[in-house]
């Protein structure tokens, strides 16, 4: 499983035939397929895996409805393969869900062309399961929905997943094919001495350093790409992070059975409406984030305000304010740039509007790497194959076979107990969840388990609080915590959780 943690030094001494770079779902996909392949490799993440965007997606395994409207129909395609692939390899963690697209009189689209996007739809997926849900029913299944205009809605389905355990998965399936993986070790400079590349890291726990190496090291760091992939000298970034937040609500102010898509009264962007692990979640936003990235993303006032406004505009009489919300999510989308990032370097504003910049992926040589961003979490399998057939680990035929093949990617886990939704539904007491990922899964930090591992930290108005005897007996019995351990793992993330993961008070309004 994601074992002990081996010294750097130990690491070094061995022979490996790729290094990758990134603990999130591209890295891990990365990870699975190159293990897949015979390939020796090792991944490093430099925080938790999944810290980074692939916890802070909107959880949804899906082909992605507005590529198909914007004419990608082949991304679409693609994605909607993966979607019913997942569907199939992962029952209980990715999930089939019920979509519901409301209709209102006189604004597009209507109810034609959502019947002809979504025949097209399901046709590339396989399935049929679209149709019209009346006016009638849909207020019986909405309830507290605004009424106005309204003449129904096009139902459909996608999947929803848990992104973060999404990634543990495939590290633990890689595991079992020999792959390696360490999370809080940071790859600080890459450069080529022949025919390898240099690789010098640091154990963010430790502290040591050392220098690995291997042919081919693949940079899978989504929104911080550019760093190790540095771009040549005055060529501007290839990577426009854009920031996407989340409210998770209490269900009992806010409850939803399907996922709704619901237009934001201030610019007409959709935004979800979804049922997520007991709650109810709202997003996204779509934004530059111009933060440090060094510093973990975070939901902004304005954002907050954004989508208070989006529920209490759909549903009048919620009247939801910031006191229903039990914590926020920003994640940095690793958008590929456009035409903006080049006028952006060149000290002209970027012309293109954030929610109009493509989501597919990218793969470029440099600087003794080869990098891979931007793409979904939904394609990672796909979007792993080109990363090593780019970086010369897979030839072209085997990647044609590879993404054609409809092997099962994941072989069951019979050994975890993985309820993760039971255990966060209260219908699960023991310890055993908690004991397999102290166990098995590479926590290292409280906060991994709290907001990760599981997501008591987000789901919870108490952040997990009440669990914390419990945590505390488990942690010290099988990762040997201390008393002034625990105490300092539990200041640590309730900092994290309020700082970054809190509700922030609404901006005054300017004199
Ligand atoms: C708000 C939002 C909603 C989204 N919703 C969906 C959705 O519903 N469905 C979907 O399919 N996709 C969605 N996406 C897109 C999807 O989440 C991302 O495309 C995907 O998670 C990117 O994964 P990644 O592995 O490339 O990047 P990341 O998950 O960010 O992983 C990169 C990792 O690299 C690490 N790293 C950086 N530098 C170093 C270094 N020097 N050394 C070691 N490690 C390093 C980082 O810590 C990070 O963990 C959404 C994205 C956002 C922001």
């Amino acid at each position: 499983m994601l074992g002990a943690r081996p010294a750097l030094a130990t690491l070094a001494e061995r022979q490996w035939d790729l290094i990758v770079v990134g603990g999130g779902i591209t890295g891990a996909g990365v990870l699975l397929e190159a293990a897949r392949q015979g390939h020796k490799v090792l991944l490093l993440e430099q925080r938790d895996f999944a810290w980074g965007t692939s916890s802070r997606s909107s959880k949804m395994v899906h082909g992605g409805l507005r590529y198909i409207a914007q004419g990608d129909v082949r991304l679409t395609r693609d994605a909607l393969r993966e979607r019913e692939r997942l569907l199939r390899d992962l029952p209980g963690l990715v999930e089939r869900a019920t979509y519901l697209f409301p209709l209102r009189k006189g604004k597009f689209p209507g109810r034609w062309p959502m019947t002809a996007v979504l025949s097209l739809y399901d046709f590339l997926a396989g399935i049929r399961d679209h149709r019209f849900v009346p006016r009638r029913e849909l207020l019986a299944r909405v309830p507290g929905l605004d009424a106005t205009g309204l003449s129904g809605a096009m139902s459909y389905t996608d999947a929803l997943t848990d992104d973060c355990r999404l990634v543990i998965r495939c590290l633990l399936e890689a595991a079992r094919l020999g792959g390696e993986s360490l999370n809080y070790t940071q790859a600080l400079d890459a450069r080529r001495e022949g025919d390898r590349t240099q690789l010098t890291v640091e154990d963010r726990v430790s502290g040591e350093r050392a220098t690995l190496s291997a042919p081919v090291v693949i940079n899978a760091t989504g929104a911080w790409a550019d760093r190790l992939g540095a771009p040549e000298p005055g060529t501007p970034p290839r990577i426009r992070p854009l920031r996407g937040s989340h409210l998770f609500v209490d269900p009992a102010r806010l409850p939803v059975d399907d996922c709704l898509t619901v237009m934001h009264p201030r610019d007409g962007r959709p935004v979800f409406v979804f049922p997520w692990e007991g709650v109810t979640c709202v997003g996204t936003t779509d934004l530059d984030h111009g933060d440090d990235l060094d510093l973990e993303a975070s939901a902004s006032a304005g954002e907050v305000d954004y989508l208070l406004e989006l529920i209490n505009s759909q549903f009048p009489g919620a009247a939801l304010g910031r006191q229903d919300v039990l914590s926020t999510m920003a994640g940095v989308r690793p958008v590929i740039a456009s035409d903006a990032a080049r006028k952006a370097a060149a000290g002209k504003p970027g012309d293109r509007a954030p929610s109009k910049e493509r989501r597919d992926h990218a793969v470029w040589q440099g600087n003794g790497v080869v990098t891979v961003s931007g793409g979904k979490l939904t394609t990672f399998r796909l979007i792993a194959l080109d990363a090593l057939a780019a970086a010369g680990l897979l030839d072209a035929r085997a990647a044609r076979r590879a993404r054609r093949s409809n092997a099962p990617m994941f072989r069951p886990l019979p050994e975890a107990p993985l309820q993760v939704d039971q255990f966060l539904h209260g219908n699960q007491d023991d310890d055993a969840l908690i004991r397999w990922m102290l166990e098995n899964e590479a926590v290292v930090h409280l906060d991994d388990l709290l907001l990760r591992r599981t997501r008591l930290g987000l789901l919870r108005r108490d952040g997990g609080a009440a669990l914390a005897p419990r945590l505390q007996a488990l942690t010290g019995e099988i990762l040997g915590w201390d008393q002034a351990r625990w105490e300092q793992e539990w200041s640590r993330y309730q900092e994290l959780r309020e700082r970054f993961y809190g509700v922030p008070p609404a901006e005054r309004a300017a004199a």
